[in-house]
């Protein structure tokens, strides 16, 4: 493949052309400076002006998100806010400044170091996310407390258009963008679920992140062409790929109009089969999206946000008023909270765990909530409450046995029964469904369907179990692919074992987003998909333009096929009768690709 020619993660559509800046910012290099017994309280002191100073310009920045963007946008600075004035850093700090004797800013830089470690290690792509936000407001307070300035100083000096490449982008310097000079964004960091993404979403800068080495690869001032889509980057493009790039975007600017057309249409293929579309939620902030893209509900509320980098677990009201919010949203419809999925890759900050040799494999999800009952039991009542005037599901993850889901049933009872005699408004009870991730639930599928209310595909785990391929390695990414015959033929089974006990089976995982993974999950007979918000226009768009029947061949062909491009290239043949292949994957749409190359599929 060639070096021109790099794979990130789109997560904000669009076309952009224009030379890159990189932009390497890094902490500054704080002195390792005491102080004297007398200075210490005016210490304490500077600490909590540079804290008040960025809080005050984290309000203007939550103003100009509320105008450039929206609420839900704006309430990332609310949470900005709660991180920079945290009273347990807060108090940190202070202790080290008074035993230690340390100038506000080493201490300050001590206590931010140890946080973002701990943050870090964690090692989940939601932990990961908010990283970049914390890290953000500890530069602010650093910058203040050396009096050496904020990281959007230079933003001034962009006078012509550019695509900015960095390491990292943080929310409050993205909302700062320009869209009419900086037209595109690459960062090696970052996920679909950023918010420095879904800042540039919302204001329409087409960006892909998850780019390793972009500032390698990338030199200033070399002309880039990106696809926020696909998350295709091109570097130089020859004239040629240019031309095409422009073609293309005009292409998608069409494909977008049409799509907001549909945006309230439900999903309906040619030959008049429903497929239900949900959203998967992580953050509050994705449910404005799914509404507006017409979700039908929500098909996973991941709850580990609840979590994220709070010192305490959060109440059985906080919880309540947080599942109550969400199904207000989605009137009618069914949001199925997923009970906490901790551990492996998602341990929160206020969570005391013990390392382990191999989290994912270790103590996690399920697991850890019936083993802590105190966690888990405040999660279920709070379901409970909130399905009092709502339709709340309840959802186990990485489940391996029948035991697993038997006890979570017993222990929603036994709260919808406590709930009861203590006169406390709440469901009696609620549907459960469960996650089938593991092989161990595929191949207990008929048994645990019999159990459960419903079942749904965790393809990003089954795919990570079955695979023996960590999903977060990003060396193995090529590999990780949920077309894998094996992956296919355990849908096929996961599907079949629903439908014997007549509940229903759905996806959702990422597979779920991918338009050639649309054509053999419809072919599979699965009627429901939930998908990560901004991906429901396209995939609405796919399914109505895929009948099902030569879907349903396309599958029974993947179900006979040995290997996975054998498999793509099945569903690709079978999708390309239908849609402009082009449109969904640019890279077929590069005038000249090298002989015999395929360029791999982003993860
Ligand atoms: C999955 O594993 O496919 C899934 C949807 O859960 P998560 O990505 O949160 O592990
Ligand atoms: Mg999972």
């Amino acid at each position: 493949m060639s070096d021109r020619i790099i794979r990130g993660v789109g997560v904000s559509p669009g076309v952009a052309i224009a030379p890159a800046i990189t932009i390497r910012w890094a902490f500054p290099e704080v002195p390792d400076r005491t102080v004297a017994p007398s200075e210490l309280e005016h210490e304490i002191h500077r600490l909590h002006l540079a804290v008040d100073a960025v809080s005050l310009e984290l309000e203007a920045l939550r103003e100009r998100a509320l105008q450039r963007a929206g609420p839900e946008e704006a309430r990332i600075f609310d949470a900005q806010m709660m991180m920079a004035r945290d009273p347990d850093v807060l108090a940190g700090v202070e202790t080290l400044i008074r035993k230690n004797h340390l100038a506000a800013e080493t201490a300050y830089e001590f206590k931010a170091l140890e946080l973002r470690n701990t943050w870090q290690g964690a090692r989940s792509a939601m932990m990961r996310d908010r990283v970049a936000d914390l890290a953000a407001i500890q530069l602010r307070t650093i910058g203040h407390l050396l009096g050496t300035g904020t990281e959007e100083a230079w933003l001034s000096e962009i006078t012509e258009q550019v695509v900015l490449v960095a390491h990292e982008l943080s929310p409050g310097l993205t909302v700062q963008f320009d869209r009419d000079l900086v037209v595109g964004l690459i960062s090696e960091e970052g996920t679909r679920t950023s918010h420095a993404a879904i800042l540039a979403h919302s204001l329409g800068i087409p960006a892909v992140m998850g780019v390793p080495g972009a500032l390698e690869r990338i030199r200033e001032g070399a002309m880039v062409m990106l696809d926020g889509q696909s998350g295709l980057i091109i570097v130089d493009p020859t004239p040629d790929e240019f031309d095409a790039a422009r073609v293309q975007s005009v292409r998608r600017h069409k494909l977008e109009l049409q799509l907001e057309g549909i945006a309230s249409e439900r999903a309906i293929t040619p030959d008049g089969m429903h497929i239900v579309l949900q959203g998967n939620v992580d953050l509050p902030d994705e449910v404005d999206t799914a509404v507006r893209h017409g979700a039908e509900g929500v098909g996973l509320l991941r709850t580990e946000f609840l979590l994220m980098g709070r010192t305490t677990l959060p109440t059985e009201d906080d919880q309540t008023e947080y599942y109550r919010r969400i199904g207000a949203a989605f009137p009618g419809q069914p949001v199925i909270v997923r009970s906490y999925d901790l551990g492996g890759d998602k341990f929160p900050v206020a969570f005391d765990t013990v390392a382990e040799a191999n989290p994912m494999l270790g103590w996690r999800s399920i697991r850890v909530c019936l083993d802590r009952p105190e966690i888990f039991r405040p999660q279920l009542r709070a379901i409970l409450r909130a399905a009092a005037d709502r339709d709340i599901h309840l959802m186990l993850p990485m489940v391996v046995s029948l035991e697993e889901v038997e006890q979570s049933s017993a222990m929603l009872a036994e709260e919808a029964e406590a709930l009861r005699t203590a006169g406390i408004r709440g469901a009696s009870e609620v549907p459960v469904g469960v996650m089938v991730e593991t092989p161990a639930a595929v191949r207990l599928a008929p048994e645990l369907a019999r159990c459960c209310a419903f079942l749904s595909v965790g393809s990003n785990d089954l795919t990570q179990y079955t695979l023996a391929l960590d999903r977060g390695n990003a060396r193995l990414a090529d590999r990780f692919s949920s077309l894998h015959p094996a992956i296919v033929r355990q849908l096929h089974d996961v599907v079949q074992a629903a439908a014997s006990a007549g509940i229903p089976a759905s996806v959702c995982g990422e597979m779920a987003s991918d338009p050639l993974a649309t054509v053999l999950l419809i072919g599979l007979g699965y009627h429901r998909l939930s998908v990560a918000p901004p991906s429901i226009p396209l995939v609405k768009w796919v399914v109505r333009n895929m009948p099902v029947g030569p879907a349903r061949e396309a599958a029974d062909a993947a179900l006979l096929a040995t290997s996975t491009r054998e498999i793509e290239a099945i569903l690709r043949e079978t999708l390309g009768r239908y849609i402009d292949l082009r449109l969904v994957d640019p890279s077929l749409a590069l005038p000249r690709p090298a002989a015999g190359t395929t360029l791999p599929r982003s993860q």
